[in-house]
């Protein structure tokens, strides 16, 4: 395989890029200026040393020597409120629509409809952990917000078995994002009207 290759099978592992578009990606490569080139092998390369994934929310923060990131540690913050999103951007498109006050849990990805073996990749074990020491002390709603499309239906359902012998307990409580999202939308595109309208008409 030659290095022109390889950097395809790459950009063809990225969220919503398929062959085509990856060898666009490996040829637009070939038109930058070495500067850049090396610029961008560089920024990649230490990505994961400037930023901390958040103990908590497994979110991606800008480093600091903190373990816990400024969502987490806010104490204003509802935390009688888990709303669990399939990735960093979810969240971003969230706070952005500043309707949302309680915490979060980035489960890393969803569970596509045709595909078992991607649960492994999930944060699902440390999501019964993160629920199980929120409920210890007061009552916790779940907010499932996945995209409303098949692989985020089916993720909602997978979260659901999950968490199933915690719901017969009377303090948790799941919650899907209410219908306010169009079909086959995605979280991380919708505007903050649609947001905010999807968090108050959550069932
Ligand atoms: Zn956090």
């Amino acid at each position: 395989m030659t290095n022109f290759d390889k950097l395809v099978v790459y950009f063809e592992k990225f969220p919503g890029v398929g062959v085509r578009q990856a060898k666009r990606f490996a040829f637009h490569v070939l038109t930058m200026k070495q500067e850049q080139v090396t610029e961008l092998a560089d920024l990649i390369s230490s990505l994961s040393n400037s930023v901390t994934e958040c103990a908590s929310c497994h979110r991606f923060f800008s480093n600091s020597q903190a373990s816990i990131c400024s969502i987490c540690n806010d104490v204003n913050r509802d935390s009688h409120k888990l709303l669990v999103v399939a990735s960093d951007n979810d969240i971003q498109a969230i706070e952005r629509s500043g309707v949302y006050s309680g915490l979060y849990f980035v489960l890393g990805g969803t569970v596509p409809l045709l595909s078992k073996e991607t649960e492994q990749k999930l944060r699902g074990g440390a999501l019964k952990a993160t629920v199980l020491e929120r409920s210890q002390s007061a009552d916790l709603e779940v907010i499932l917000g996945f995209a409303v499309n098949p692989d985020g239906e089916n993720t909602a359902r997978y979260i659901e078995s999950l968490l199933a012998d915690f719901t017969l307990s009377e303090k948790i409580k799941i919650s899907h994002l209410g219908r306010g999202l169009s079909t086959g939308s995605e979280l991380e595109y919708a505007d903050a009207e649609t947001i905010k309208s999807a968090l108050r008409n959550r069932m």
